[in-house]
């Protein structure tokens, strides 16, 4: 019997980690100036948690949750994002206690049961951030160019941002009255999925990804033609900022995103690069969901970034070419001795910070090179009777083939 991975979950072979690696560090180097520290959560919680504050009707919380009861009969839940998780946190720590506002980042794990595709998994990576504890329009702002300036750092610039404003709950209610209001004279026509969101939620009809559904609803009323004055004010104020940041973007009446804890502010950014699953990020404003949480009343706003659709993108750009990780000096030895004192002069300069390699399959000499070769190591140095009596020993370029002699006592790798 031979096992394999689940459907919709992927390996990261050592051959994809150096990749990975660099990514995390841009973002983490990213994260830290612009003071945002990380957070790490558990990967599971109370189901709940997510039904409560991600809205019982989306599609996450009603199709593509990992639900199921633990041993004593909990019902438990793989996160499937990472704000709902970060609130919790923030609440149940008393965070905000500490300081006005708590500015944290965080990447890891999700898990969706979707249907697999080519950028879309069961277990994916999201890196994120959430701000709470403000509701400054320049921290809107804030999110979005944060994962703007991780692609950037990556060398990726072909991107399209779309925002637009999903209004509050002074200015929504009477915008999903008159919507529902017109949505109810083509109900017929729709889609399932939109006939089912009619009632309950109206908005996501307009962001539905069905054509017939997209040109039914064509000429609607869209909710940043009926935004109250603060929500209006507020809008403004996010795109004449991202006109100062001369940061090009597009304001998309429809965009409504797909968790129902947006107030204000929502925004997704796209890559040309990527086919039907283009969605590199997404993010907005959610200044109910601390308290629909349990917390105080605390205005946040944040986002979240798929890893693995990055990673593709950088793929076909064929950019995140990344230091190599091949051995500094690799060690040959001619007999049993020399064997020896080489795994022990390795240990000794690993110890001191430098990537060292030996043979531990008692290779033949020629084999030995061949490995160094395989593994793309800058120098080999082989050593055998002579060498040891000698104390000193030639250092070979692998890239040049020139050799200088060094001192085995102090071997110095030149810079
Ligand atoms: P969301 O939490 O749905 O707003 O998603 C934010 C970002 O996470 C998306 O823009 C994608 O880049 C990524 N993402 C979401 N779902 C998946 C998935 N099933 N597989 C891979 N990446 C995903």
């Amino acid at each position: 019997m031979k096992f394999r991975t689940i459907k919709g979950t992927k390996d990261i072979l050592p051959e994809e980690t150096a990749g990975w690696q660099n990514v995390e560090s841009v973002i983490r180097r990213v994260m830290r100036n612009f003071n945002y520290q990380e957070i790490r959560t558990p990967t599971f919680e109370q189901t709940g948690l997510f039904a409560r504050s991600i809205g019982e009707l989306t599609d996450i919380v009603s199709k593509e949750m990992y639900t199921f009861l633990d041993r004593s009969e909990e019902s438990i839940t793989l996160r499937p994002e990472g704000t709902a998780a970060t609130l919790r946190a923030y609440i149940q720590n008393n965070l905000g206690e500490q300081s006005p506002l708590t500015k944290v980042y965080y990447i890891g794990p999700m898990f969706r049961q979707e249907r697999p595709q080519a950028g879309r998994l069961r277990q994916f990576h999201q890196f994120g951030a959430e701000a709470l504890g403000a509701s400054s329009p320049q921290l809107d702002v804030e999110m979005m160019v944060l994962p703007l300036e991780i692609y950037k750092q990556l060398g990726i610039d072909h991107f399209s941002l779309k925002i637009n404003s999903v209004g509050c709950e002074k200015c929504r209610p009477a915008y999903k009255q008159l919507l529902q209001t017109e949505l109810r004279k083509i109900f017929t026509q729709l889609s399932h999925d939109s006939q089912v969101r009619v009632e309950q939620n109206p908005l996501r009809v307009l962001d539905s990804k069905d054509k017939k559904d997209r040109e039914l609803t064509a000429g609607m009323p869209l909710m940043n033609e009926h935004l109250c004055e603060e929500c209006t004010v507020h809008f403004a104020s996010v795109r004449s900022l991202l006109d100062a940041l001369n940061i090009p973007y597009e304001v998309d009446g429809r965009l409504v995103r797909g968790l129902d804890y947006y107030t204000k502010t929502a925004f997704e950014i796209t890559s040309t690069a990527l086919g039907s699953q283009d969605a590199l990020a997404g993010g907005g404003r959610y200044d109910l969901l601390v308290e629909e949480l349990g917390g105080k009343q605390t205005p946040g706003v944040g986002f979240a970034a798929g890893i693995e659709r990055l990673l593709i993108v950088l793929s076909k750009l064929n950019e995140n070419k990344i230091a190599s990780s091949a051995p500094v000096i690799f060690f040959v030895g001619l007999d049993e001795t020399a064997r020896i004192w080489t795994f022990l002069k390795t240990n000794e300069l690993r110890r001191q910070g430098t990537c060292a390699e030996v043979d531990y399959l008692g290779r033949s000499v020629k084999s030995q090179m061949r490995e160094a070769n395989r593994q793309q190591a800058q120098y080999v140095i082989v050593v055998g009777e002579q060498e040891l009596k000698t104390k000193t020993a030639k250092l070979k370029n692998m890239h040049t083939g020139e050799e200088t002699a060094v001192s085995l006592e102090k071997i110095e790798i030149p810079s």
